[in-house]
């Protein structure tokens, strides 16, 4: 387990205006942000004596900082604890216009403006790479809450004009208080350009959604989800992570937006969803309070995990400079300062797939199965392959050799006939491509060896034999034990939203995942 406070970041957006009203000071293992006041705005909206303030950060990227330093000092180590089977969260937080989209997706003019999540998304892809010892999964999800309504931003049909058209995600509670999302699509995705397309579909559903009557954007969450596994090939256990990258509302508060009608019942939302999420936060930071309040809102809610729960979180401040936003930045610091004092509880997220047991044992005892044949000598195979078989091999080969998983396996039992043809088979296909390589100097393969083969069987040893049949009882009644085990789970499992895309790592977040604030 890994006990961590939420780290905070902040990052101050650029501006055209000559500003002398913050300081950056590097300190030891951080930061400080000193902000003053200017003295005309003293008497406007702050109404409070003290003029400087200062907060205190893990890192503060100051206006020219690169989109790829903020990647790799903040997002990257998050994703290598995901990769490493760690719940990781990263939220941005700011008023309107602070750049929280530009930090989190990016901004769309230049490639080197890209944010977060696509830089996360090919990093995953890219120690994936590196990793051919092991195999991975991942799946993605995009969620938007808007009003306390979530939207599923991977609708794939297309066919959104506005935020209410996209499928409704729904928060419900099961007979174990654990809360689920219904109606939440998880996709997976095979490579960093699927995960890329997935991205681009949600943003483009997320843009249609916001027109300038409904600005849904500066007034909704976002939570882009990447749920990875990993596996090291042969072994059956699994380790699975979630990333969640969040782009919250627009921390302005209500009294200053200055709207009527529809727009106030929205910011009075936001205002509340965001309020919770303040409250959930200062419960989370004083000592022993034993409610913490993560009900009251979707939000909250869906990010009960990362916040002090199962889960390395990493906070962003995102702080506009112009005098005019000065008090929205001590509003937004102060807030981060809050969330510096949360410790999370961050759990390697690490299980035995009794499914992957099952076929491993299976796979186990067909070898044995074929080990005793080949040992007994109890069957003798003299008569020539048919002309079918062979083909039917040779299909094989070509099947496994196109198969992308590196646990694929090729089995013909233990006849070294078939073997051998097989042998044969793999020798004909790399000869072929050797040609179309080089296709000029390549001679034609003229393989024409005969298909009957004799060889050596061992001479029967019965002790060994029967050692092998004990192994395989063993075997059997593993495999039978864990069988009944997973019949059983089935039954008692419960599945409330079958209706809904099932999730590969589960898209509801239970009670046994966290760290227990209640
Ligand atoms: P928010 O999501 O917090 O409302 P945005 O990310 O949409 O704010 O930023 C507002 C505007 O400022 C956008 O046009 C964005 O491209 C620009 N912007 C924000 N941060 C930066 C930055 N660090 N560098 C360049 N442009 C930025
Ligand atoms: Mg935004």
């Amino acid at each position: 387990m890994v006990k961590q406070t939420i780290q905070i970041f902040c990052r101050i957006k650029p501006t055209k205006s000559k500003t002398s009203v913050y300081e950056i000071n590097p300190v030891e293992d951080g930061a400080h942000l000193s902000v003053m006041i200017p003295k005309e705005a003293t008497d406007g909206y702050i109404n409070n004596k003290k003029e400087d303030f200062r907060f205190r950060f893990r890192q503060i990227f100051d206006q020219t900082a690169k989109q790829e330093d903020v990647f790799a000092l903040v997002a990257r180590p998050v994703i290598d604890n995901v990769i490493s089977g760690y719940n990781g969260t990263i939220f941005a937080y700011g008023q309107t216009g602070s750049g929280k989209t530009f930090t989190i997706t990016g901004g769309p003019e230049r490639f080197s403006d890209r944010g977060i999540i696509p830089r996360s998304l090919s990093y995953i892809f890219q120690q994936f790479g590196q990793h051919a010892d092991q195999s991975h999964t991942v799946h993605v999800s995009y969620l938007e809450i808007y009003n306390e309504n979530g939207y599923d931003l991977l609708d794939p049909k297309h066919e959104a004009a506005k935020l209410e058209d996209l499928p409704k995600v729904l928060l419900m509670e099961d007979e174990d208080q654990n809360m689920h999302l219904k109606n939440l699509s998880v996709h997976a995705a095979q490579n960093e350009e699927e995960a890329l397309n997935l991205l681009f579909l949600g943003d483009t559903n997320r843009m249609i959604a916001e027109t300038p009557m409904n600005q849904a954007s500066t007034r909704s969450h976002c939570i882009f989800t990447v749920h990875v596994t990993s596996k090291e090939i042969g072994s059956a256990t699994v380790r699975k992570a979630k990333l969640h990258l969040v782009d919250l509302a627009g921390s302005e508060r209500v009294a200053k937006t200055n709207v009527n009608g529809l727009l106030l019942t929205e910011a009075k939302y936001i205002n509340l969803s965001l309020h919770y999420l303040e409250q959930v936060i200062v419960a989370l930071s004083e000592k022993h309070r034993s409610h913490i309040p993560y009900r009251n809102s979707m939000m909250t809610s869906v990010l009960r995990d990362s916040l002090g729960g199962n889960c390395m979180t990493t906070m962003i401040a995102t702080c506009s400079v112009d005098k005019r936003n000065i008090e929205e930045t001590i509003s937004t610091c102060r807030f981060s300062q809050r969330v510096a004092l949360i410790k999370n509880d961050a759990r390697l997220n690490e299980e035995l797939d009794p499914r992957l047991l099952i076929n491993q044992l299976r796979a186990e005892n067909l070898q044995l199965r074929n080990q005793i044949t080949i040992q007994s000598g109890s069957e003798q195979f003299t008569e020539l392959l048919t002309a079918e078989l062979i083909a039917k091999l040779t299909e094989q080969v070509k099947n496994y050799l196109a198969d992308t998983d590196n646990e694929a396996t090729l089995n013909v039992g233990a006849d070294m006939r078939k073997i051998d043809q097989c042998y044969r088979a793999f020798k004909k296909l790399h000869l072929e491509l050797q040609e179309q390589v080089k296709t000029a100097s390549a001679t034609p393969n003229k393989n024409s060896q005969p298909i009957y083969i004799t060889h050596d069987i061992s001479p029967y040893d019965s002790k060994e034999v029967k050692e092998l049949k004990e192994i395989i009882k063993l075997r059997d009644n593993e495999i039978s034990i864990l069988v009944n085990m997973l019949k059983k789970e089935k039954k008692t499992e419960y599945r409330p939203f079958s209706e809904s895309t099932t999730p590969p790592t589960d898209s509801s977040f239970s009670a046994s995942d966290r760290a227990g604030n209640q």
